[in-house]
């Protein structure tokens, strides 16, 4: 299953293709500048290989005079980048991001984080986890008193950050967040899906009306994931279709493994138990509530 990580690395390999090629036209530049540097350099490396050559052939002589024929433009050479006040790690690569020298992350341990400079590979890892229409939606215009309701965001906001720390637990691993219609459910699960995934973990987002439609490598996600929310659940919608058994198997899956998933939902509890899916319901009335 794919984490961040797999995407970081997939932008570090790119990013070690352009790096290189910037480099070798910064040298080529560089040289165009100073052929006398070029012609040093070309001696230096010519020198080697007569100096290993020499070596292989046993030939002490032409081993000695290979090593101070570069010895000697090494010199040359050192004087020459300081008359010039050319930094003598000009030939180095340097990284393209600065801040964490293209390994992708900042900080360690805890406190390691995703690079800005990987924006991409974090996109691309949201979509990944379902949540393609939410570009939009970040922990940086995340609203505390939404709907006037500061004291419930922060609570739910708590409690899902504690299931996915696994320092709560229920029954069955099901939990069901319920509250009225644009009251930003959505929303708080979207900003702390980002962070799970920005951490290293992986977490899914579906519309429960999707279930029906998951490709392979999202069914995966979906079993597997460290935590996933199902939104827009509604108790009418498992009876129809397979919907009532896909998300069965889905539940028992992750019920095996532990794995917390959660539901969003405008419908009540004693609703979703009076009308889902006889196997749901049976799963629904041991799961947690929001
Ligand atoms: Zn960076």
């Amino acid at each position: 299953m794919r984490t961040i990580d797999y995407y970081i690395d997939l932008e570090r390999q790119q990013r070690n293709v352009d790096r290189t090629i910037r480099h070798e036209a910064f040298i080529e530049e560089f040289y165009a500048k100073n052929p006398e540097l070029k012609r040093m350099d070309t001696e230096i490396v010519s020198q080697r290989t007569n100096k290993l050559t020499a070596i292989l052939d046993g030939d002490f002589e032409a081993q000695k005079s290979a090593e101070l024929i570069k010895q000697r433009v090494e010199q040359s050479k050192k004087e020459y980048l300081l008359k010039h006040n050319i930094p003598s790690n000009y030939e180095d690569e340097l990284p393209i991001c600065d801040k964490c020298n293209d390994t992708g992350y900042v900080g360690e341990n805890q406190q390691r984080k995703v690079c800005r400079c990987m924006q991409e590979a974090k996109e691309q890892a949201f979509n990944a986890a379902g949540l393609g229409n939410f570009t939009r939606i970040n922990a940086k215009n995340y609203e505390e008193d939404y709907c006037k309701n500061k004291v419930r965001r922060k609570e739910v906001t708590t409690k899902l950050t504690k299931i996915y720390q696994k320092k709560e637990s229920s029954r069955n691993n099901i939990w069901i967040y319920t509250d009225k219609i644009q009251s930003g459910k959505t929303y708080v699960s979207v900003v702390l899906i980002k962070q799970i995934i920005g951490r290293g973990d992986t977490a899914s987002y579906i519309k429960f009306e999707d279930i029906g439609d998951l490709s392979e490598s999202n069914r995966e996600l979906v079993n597997e994931a460290d935590v996933l929310f199902i939104d827009d659940f509604s108790a009418a919608l498992t009876t129809s279709g397979n919907n009532g058994s896909i998300l069965n198997n889905i539940l028992e899956t992750r019920s095996g493994k532990e794995l917390p998933t959660i539901f969003i939902t405008n419908e009540s509890v004693a609703e979703l138990l009076a009308e889902s899916d006889v196997r749901i319901a049976g799963k629904i009335k041991y799961a947690e509530k929001i």
